[in-house]
């Protein structure tokens, strides 16, 4: 059997789900999206999904905060709920980062972000049951929040699903189909589907399908644990359970509430095989981080480990994605190594997708430095904070 559609997307993801909307909203409804498990299965289901918009780079800073207007609106844009929950953002960047700190706030702030370097002083007079450590300041936010991977993925499939999309379950790509030097579709364990369009969205198996064609992104998976905590005595004050999400630079600890009553902590970026890592908690890794946010917040002392999971982060060697063509395809576009910061700007990726698979003249966002070639080039993204930060 052998099906033809305008477009297909491949992978199931919030990006493969973003880019059918936006596709649907350039017009484009005669596609569709191929997910061999359920939707979110893969990093999106296992997301922090925190929204910020502190970056070093201007690209990525437009797209997190032109996003968050999409995630804080959703209903609007999307016609469902998002989950969105706005919330303080801070970051204590650790001894020796005020200046790069200065720099992504003044960055930020060029674009309309509410965001500002604080004394340790008037931090901690607003949020008196909070301790910085040796930060010299902090990073705050004011717009920033966390949403439901969930709602927001089957939210964009949804919406391109009442403008004709199709989306279908438990089908796996096995190859790209080419001919004379275009995609023409897709072979799949149900049969060939063709199309004049294919986005590839698969996450940590990007290379698998992309090997056939050119060289290998030089991605990598690593795991990320998350750990889940019930808020005990210690947060009679009401305005602590729903605190500041957290952002530790020195640990690469990242925090915020969950549900009333619990808290969620990312730690850890440990190499790992995408297929058979363990998608558990390690009781030191937990024991560490929990201790780690109790010298934050204090009251996390008598906080008590309620559940977990870990999950991957699809990482590139300058901890930015690749929003771009393949390289010598026209009709084939690809995003990849989110590197464990995508979840925020899905809706500025889907459109960005969208927008060069269909051969828009030009692109909302300037996606030059995040091209395919740049790691060939050596023209890598930078952090303010060096290293390995993803922001
Ligand atoms: C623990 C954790 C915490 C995170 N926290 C944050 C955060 O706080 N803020 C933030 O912005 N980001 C965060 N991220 C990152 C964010 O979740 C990811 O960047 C984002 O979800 C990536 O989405 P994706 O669609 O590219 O990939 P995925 O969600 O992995 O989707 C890829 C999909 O492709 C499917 N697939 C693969 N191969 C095939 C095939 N051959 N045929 C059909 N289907 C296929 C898979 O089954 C999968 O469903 C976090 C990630 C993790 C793991």
């Amino acid at each position: 059997m052998s099906e033809t559609f305008d477009a297909v997307v491949i992978g199931g993801g919030v990006m493969g789900c973003a880019t059918l909307h936006y596709l649907a909203e350039l017009g484009v409804t005669d596609t569709i999206l191929l997910e061999r498990d359920t939707l979110a299965s893969g990093s999106t289901g296992r997301s922090m999904t925190i929204l910020r918009m502190h970056y070093s780079n201007r690209v990525t800073t437009e797209m997190a905060w032109w996003s968050r207007g999409v995630m804080a609106n959703f209903e609007d844009h999307v016609g469902a709920p998002s989950g969105y929950q706005q919330n303080d953002w801070l970051l204590l960047p650790g001894p020796g980062n005020e200046e790069p700190a200065r720099v992504n706030v003044k960055l930020a702030q060029s674009i309309g972000v509410e965001t500002e370097v604080i004394s340790i002083d008037d931090v901690s007079r607003r949020w008196p049951y909070m301790q910085f450590g040796d930060s010299e300041c902090i990073v705050w936010e004011g717009k920033a929040g966390f949403a439901d991977s969930h709602l927001v993925t089957s939210g964009f499939a949804n919406s391109a699903r009442s403008r004709g999309a199709t989306v279908r379950l438990g089908v796996s790509v096995r190859e790209i189909l080419y001919e004379q030097g275009a995609a023409i579709g897709v072979n799949t364990d149900e049969g060939n589907i063709y199309a004049d369009r294919i986005v590839l969205t698969t996450g940590p198996w990007t290379n698998v399908l992309l090997d056939q064609v050119c060289d290998p992104l030089p991605i990598h998976t690593v795991r990320h644990q998350v750990i889940r905590l019930q808020q005990q005595e210690g947060f009679d004050d009401i305005a602590a359970t729903f605190h500041p999400i957290v952002v530790h630079i020195p640990s690469g600890l990242s925090a915020r509430p969950d549900t009333p009553g619990y808290a969620l902590i990312g730690y850890r970026e440990d190499p790992v095989d995408r297929d058979t890592y363990n998608q558990g908690v390690d009781t030191e890794v937990a024991a560490e981080g929990m201790g780690i946010l109790a010298d934050i917040i204090p009251a996390y002392v008598d906080a008590t480990w309620a559940s977990g999971w870990s999950g991957l982060f699809t990482v590139s060697p300058d901890w930015n994605p690749v929003i771009d063509h393949v390289p010598g395809f026209e009709n084939l576009v690809v995003g990849a190594g989110f590197s464990g910061h995508g979840f925020k700007m899905s809706p500025s990726i889907g459109l960005s997708l969208a927008e060069l698979v269909t051969g828009s003249k030009e692109t909302t966002f300037d996606l030059h430095p995040l091209r395919f070639s740049r790691f060939e080039e050596g023209d890598l993204l930078k952090s303010a904070y060096g290293g390995n930060v993803f922001a």
